[in-house]
């Protein structure tokens, strides 16, 4: 091979499927119609709409195709739930709500948001390996809470949340419950009714198909306000004209991603176990974040004592790996990673750390050549870090020396 290129950053997006595109090409060209048009062009579009909705539903374990709402993503999504269920609870008189300091930033900056309008939002805290418990959730209930909204697993380190105690909990106490799943379909079963789940957001983009849309579920039942006030798409929650080939193309990214979910993360669990292993193993003074058991397949979130993440990152690139250093959504800004610090790491743990996330379309050969970059790559940066040699020189670190 002339060049190696392996992308190891799944959880930051993923490539479109073959079998995805082809779907949506005709729609991109000659099937043109816009949904709401009365003439055939217009109606084959609104019924590949809705079956796109048949499928989401299907793959999500819903009764009704209705209770799907297309979005421009999750971002998008995440936004129309915690908003819309707090301006639900306010009609009640509730405004206090209950989420995690690990949720991604559309959910915890909606509710920073929230604050600033009246809102009392409780951040229940995860433990060093980043888990928390429906027990957590049900001890900051309250008379006046309004929503739960806690992600089925987490973008950087891969954990898994008890999505379905904590619905049946909020169930039973006649709460609302949200939950971000963008990184849990196609990795885990997931099964909006019998998990109790009221509203469920998910992303194109993370799943094979592309950026720019997304769905949120709703249980029927629910009257959500809209966000985005126009027209009469997504029967008035969600003005505007529909994205018709990106829905397309996420139906069948949606059905794609939950078929054989079994034995697709089973490959990616075996290369994942081998990469992990290989890393701290040939590098001293490296630790996984995150727990191992908690975890979907495909991530390795790593941290390396004195190497700088933004530096490993650039030096990976040269060699043909993409990765990332904490969530992609917050490079640009120096903040060491909310989650990592939630965990309890140092800033310098939390800033010298390496997310690599596995998916359908790597290979044994990827995790070899990681494994032969990696290594070498810390060492160099570390025997030219000065954060690097003060560490060793006050913790007399001997075993990794800088010849
Ligand atoms: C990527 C991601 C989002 C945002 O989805 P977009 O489609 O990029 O807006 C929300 N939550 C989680 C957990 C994500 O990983």
């Amino acid at each position: 091979m002339e060049k190696n290129f392996v992308y190891a950053d799944n959880a930051a997006t993923t490539r479109i499927s073959d079998k995805v595109l082809e779907a949506m090409l005709p729609w991109l060209k000659e099937q043109y119609g816009n949904p709401s048009s009365i003439y055939s062009l217009g109606m084959e579009a609104a019924k590949a709409v809705l079956n796109a909705r048949r499928l989401t539903a299907e793959a999500l374990g819903a009764s009704r195709a209705a209770e799907v709402f297309f979005t421009a993503g999750g971002s998008e999504a995440d936004n129309m739930a915690v908003k819309g269920a707090a301006q639900l609870g306010a009609k009640s008189g509730r405004r206090h709500i209950i989420t995690t300091n690990v949720e991604h930033h559309a959910v915890l900056h909606t509710c920073e948001y929230l604050e600033t309008r009246g809102f009392e939002v409780t951040y229940l805290p995860v433990d060093d390996k980043g888990l928390m418990t429906a027990d957590q959730v049900e001890k900051a209930l309250r008379e006046d809470t309004a929503l739960v909204t806690v992600m089925a697993v987490n973008n950087e380190i891969g954990t898994v949340m008890p999505i379905a105690d904590i619905g049946k909990l909020c169930r039973e106490r006649g709460v609302l419950f949200h939950t971000d799943a963008v990184q849990a379909i196609g990795q885990l079963e997931i099964n909006v009714q019998k998990m109790d789940i009221d509203m469920l957001s998910l992303s194109g983009h993370k799943l094979h198909a592309p950026k720019g849309v997304g769905a949120l579920y709703v249980r029927s039942g629910i009257d959500l306000p809209s966000l985005i006030h126009g027209g009469a798409q997504e029967r008035g929650k969600r003005a505007g004209t529909e994205n018709v080939a990106a829905i397309v193309g996420l139906g069948e990214a949606v059905t794609a991603a939950v078929t054989d979910i079994a034995p697709r993360n089973e490959r990616i669990k075996a290369m994942r176990q081998r990469l992990a292993e290989g890393i701290v193993s040939a590098i001293p003074h490296s630790r996984i974040n995150g727990d191992m058991a908690q975890r979907v397949s495909g991530n390795v979130n790593v941290s390396f004592r004195g190497v700088e993440g933004e530096s490993l990152l650039l030096a990976l690139d040269i060699r043909g790996i993409a990765a990332s250093s904490g969530s992609a959504c917050t490079s640009g800004s120096i903040d060491p990673s909310h989650v990592l610090t939630a965990l309890g790491l140092s800033a310098e743990l939390a800033k010298g750390s390496l997310r690599l996330t596995l998916g359908d379309h790597n290979t044994d050969e990827d995790v070899d050549y990681i494994l032969e970059v990696l290594p070498e790559t810390v060492k160099r940066l570390r025997r030219m870090s000065p954060m690097w040699q003060r560490i060793c020189k006050e913790e007399g670190i001997t075993d990794y020396t800088l010849e």
